[in-house]
């Protein structure tokens, strides 16, 4: 029996890790559920989960939980904020930790996991993304199993050989290639993607998501962060990463060997069987996802990434390229203006120029402490903000 934390339950992936865990109660206890303000949902949640803490960031949600939970006497005790989840995050009695809150909110109880040597399912790759080494080191040195929850990571590790210890060389590996769908806009033209508004943004072809990594994908930053982490995940230089548009959504990604062979991971389109694997692994379990039908889908198709149509890939890669604290302060840009987007305060094709803006006013000194990290998130999201309202 292994016990469970999931940060950002009331979330897509929250939801979807419940739904696996639900179908093996045998294998698995909820210990802790977190979310920031919904706290209607994360007391549905705490009715049919019973877990022994419950969390929300928000403290005024945390006193309306209370309230929910008062006369259900499901024993659920109620934290709240970033102590409460740094709590649930490192609890000794706690084996595995799902992260998945969205953003930068997430790295503290994240880190607070790898830190307590959890095995951390990692869904929340702006955490990685924004502090990079410091996450890694911490991951090493306390003795934490990561596990990558990204579809397009997950599927690297299961095409290369025992995980990804080794790095690339040791494995005999020569390249990884992400796959991307390219969203909702790939044959848009470009010209209309000023007028694109965030509901169009929003509906992805092929999965369902939450609003911000469902922008992220429309604007292909999705898949620049996830270049991002790959390096990190695989010990790997950028140039050793590419990406593939790959509008079905089925090979999820591939691993190029030295001697030409491609293993590549397919699946239908859901977010249930990384999390199943990773939870299960290195074993395999059910997770409920339908049953791949090639025939059905009849043509998988592949295309070159346009940094034209995509600049914010293009800044994704920059950014890889140029190390540092680089990629702290893109993430937190695109944080910034991505939110900005989904109120309407800027357009769709404004969101690269304020990363870019960010970019080019900071400079990126290497952060090597957590609170070097969040201070270079606070200066950046200031800097993108002030962009924002101008
Ligand atoms: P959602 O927006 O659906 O859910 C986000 C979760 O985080 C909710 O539980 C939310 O709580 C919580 N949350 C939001 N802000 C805070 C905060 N400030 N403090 C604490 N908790 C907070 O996101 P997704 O589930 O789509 O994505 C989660 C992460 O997983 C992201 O990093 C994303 O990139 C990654 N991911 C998602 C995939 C997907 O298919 N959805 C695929 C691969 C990666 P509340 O409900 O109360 O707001």
């Amino acid at each position: 029996m292994r016990t469970l934390t999931i940060l950002g339950a009331t979330g897509t992936i929250g939801v979807n890790t419940l739904d696996v865990v639900a179908r093996h109660r045998e294998r698995f206890r909820v210990f802790a559920l977190t979310a920031n303000r919904d706290d209607a949902r994360l007391a549905e949640q705490c009715l049919r989960h019973r877990p022994r803490f419950a969390v929300m960031a928000d403290p005024d949600a945390a006193k309306r939980l209370s309230q929910r939970l008062k006369s259900a006497a499901t024993g659920t005790e109620v934290l709240a904020g970033r102590e409460g989840l740094e709590t649930v995050a490192a609890h000794p009695e706690v084996d595995y930790v799902m992260a998945g809150i969205v953003g930068a909110a997430g790295l503290v109880p994240t880190l607070a996991a790898a830190r307590a040597g959890k095995r951390v399912l990692l869904a929340n790759k702006e955490a990685l993304v924004m502090s990079g080494d410091l996450f890694m080191r911490a991951v090493r040195d306390h003795g934490a199993e990561l596990l990558p929850i990204d579809s397009e990571h997950n599927a690297v590790f299961q095409c290369m050989p025992g995980g990804h210890g080794d790095g690339l060389d040791g494995a005999g590996v020569s390249r990884i290639l992400l796959t991307g769908s390219g969203g909702p806009f790939r044959n848009t033209p470009l010209s209309a993607l000023d007028a694109v508004t965030p509901q169009q943004a929003c509906a992805h072809p092929n999965w369902v998501m939450g609003p911000k990594i469902s922008v992220d994908s429309a604007t292909m930053m999705n898949k620049g962060l996830e270049v991002i982490e790959a390096c990190w995940l695989f010990s790997t230089s950028v140039d050793r990463v590419e990406v593939v548009v790959h509008p079905q959504s089925i090979v999820h990604s591939m691993v190029e060997y030295a001697d030409g062979s491609v293993l590549a991971q397919l699946g239908n389109p859901d977010m249930r069987t990384p999390i199943a694997h990773a939870l299960s692994w290195p074993e395999r379990m059910q997770s409920g996802v339908e049953r791949l039908d090639l025939t059905a889908i009849g043509r998988l198709d592949f295309e070159r990434a346009d940094f034209d149509r995509f600049p914010c890939l293009k800044l994704g890669y920059q950014t890889a390229c140029a190390g540092g604290g680089a990629s702290t302060v893109l993430n937190a840009a695109n944080e910034v203006a991505v939110e900005a987007y989904l109120k309407e305060r800027i357009r769709f094709t404004d969101i690269p120029r304020i990363i870019e803006h960010t970019l080019e006013r900071l400079c990126y000194r290497a952060p090597t402490s957590l609170e070097s990290v969040l201070a270079l998130d606070a200066e950046a999201r200031a800097t993108a903000e002030a962009r924002v309202s101008r």
